[in-house]
């Protein structure tokens, strides 16, 4: 079998690092030939210096001699920001891991896609900003757009065990976040260590507050209801603190059927890359022995007004996405800067949900320019 050419978008996050171990234990399948980071050219130097890529690319201009000087002169490197889209067009691959965090994510991704790749998708973001757009888009490319989050794979997983017409509902599970059982008043005066503390989970920093604002569910469900072609209100969630059933879809006879495993993204991000295959993967197994119990809990959308904000805005599409998206970056940017309380980030994105121009059927500069308009809404507002 020859191997597959992969770049690795965003190696030096959280996922991407997964991603690079699980790929270690792959190199008869795979070939590193590109990765890309955001700012950090050293960990990016090191990665290229390990896995000899073909091409790197880093979008902070400003550190691109600094990497164009640590790395091997064979290797090609694209900077700047569109430097990402730049290495997707002119290297070679079949298949791309999109892990940069945020909006950000976008260009490479659409370009992945409207190149028929087959993408590892943990950018959620994608999704949640330009579902309507992707999600046919790959229909007609032939990209296939398989999930890494833990639950979406969990729920790709579970759908092999029917067809997509028995399908009654999708269940999302959620950790409930390091503030589950925090009443409002102490959530309202959580500092950023508090948020930054999550119970099961090792992530990248903004994931990690997005799970205690509970807005990673509300990016979810939306990021379901495309992955899956799931209406919202298909689309449940259910508490569950220990992250082991990392989610479920029941079908129209009333079985429900899971995938568990231990609360390690080294499991799903292998299994998107080998899938229809399944191999050992370094996580370790789940021993259920050790936890004996499993709980579940119904969400609380007083205390998380994000859940009920990630429905609203799966069901209406449009450019609401991508307003949603956009204020909770901005607002998140401003609570990891101290400026905003922890509570904030939801009122605030909220608000420029409730306040934006609604467009049903927007083009991509609609949806860029409803990012924009929304990231300035909350930055304003957040003074006043
Ligand atoms: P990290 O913050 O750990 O890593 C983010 C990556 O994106 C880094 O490589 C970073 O580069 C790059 N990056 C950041 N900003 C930009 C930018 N403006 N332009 C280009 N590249 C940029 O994030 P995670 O790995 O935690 O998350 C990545 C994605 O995966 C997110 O969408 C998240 O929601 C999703 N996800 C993550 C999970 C996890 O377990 N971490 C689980 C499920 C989904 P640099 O290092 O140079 O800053
Ligand atoms: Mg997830």
């Amino acid at each position: 079998m020859s191997r597959q050419r992969i770049v690795v978008l965003g190696s030096t996050g959280s996922i991407g690092q997964n991603t690079l171990e699980v790929l270690a234990g792959l190199d008869r399948r795979y070939e590193v030939v590109g990765l890309a980071a955001g700012s950090q050219w050293k960990p990016l130097a090191q990665q290229a210096r390990d896995w000899r890529p073909k091409a790197i690319a880093i979008t902070d201009v400003a550190n691109a001699d600094a990497l164009r000087s640590a790395v091997d002169r064979s290797v090609r490197v694209y900077s700047g920001p569109q430097a990402m889209v730049e290495l997707i067009e002119a290297e070679a691959c079949e298949v791309v891991v999109s892990a940069v965090v945020g909006a950000a994510g976008l260009p490479a991704t659409l370009r992945a896609v409207e190149l028929g790749r087959r993408i590892a998708l943990a950018n959620k973001e994608t999704l949640v900003v330009a579902g309507a757009l992707i999600a046919p888009l790959a229909r007609q490319t032939g990209a296939a757009l398989i999930p890494v989050d833990s639950e979406h794979s969990a729920i790709f997983q579970s759908l092999q065990a029917g067809r997509h017409s028995e399908v009654r509902r999708i269940i999302l599970t959620a950790s409930g976040g390091p503030f589950r059982t925090w009443d409002a008043e102490r959530m309202a005066r959580a500092t950023l260590e508090d948020a930054l503390n999550h119970p099961t989970w090792a992530m990248g920093p903004k994931i990690t507050i997005d799970s205690a604002t509970m807005m990673n569910k509300a990016l979810e469900i939306i990021e379901a209801r495309w992955l899956f072609d799931m209406p919202a209100d298909r689309i449940s969630v259910l508490v569950h603190p220990e992250s082991v059933v990392h989610s479920l879809v029941e079908f129209c006879d009333g079985s429900l059927i899971a995938q568990l495993g231990s609360p390690d993204m080294r499991l799903p991000i292998q299994y998107a890359l080998t899938w229809p295959d399944r191999l050992p993967c370094p996580s370790q197994s789940l021993d259920l022995l050790a936890h004996r119990r499993l709980h579940f809990d119904p969400p609380d959308e007083d205390r998380f007004p994000a859940l009920r904000l990630g429905h609203e805005t799966a069901q209406r599409g449009g450019t609401a996405g991508a307003v949603l998206n956009a204020a909770n970056e901005a607002a998140v940017e401003l609570f990891r800067a101290g400026e905003i309380r922890f509570t904030e980030i939801a009122s605030l994105t909220e608000h420029a949900v409730s306040r934006h121009e609604y467009k049903e059927n927007p083009t991509l500069d609609d949806l860029l320019a409803a990012d924009r308009w929304a990231r300035n809404e909350v930055t304003e507002c957040s003074t006043c």
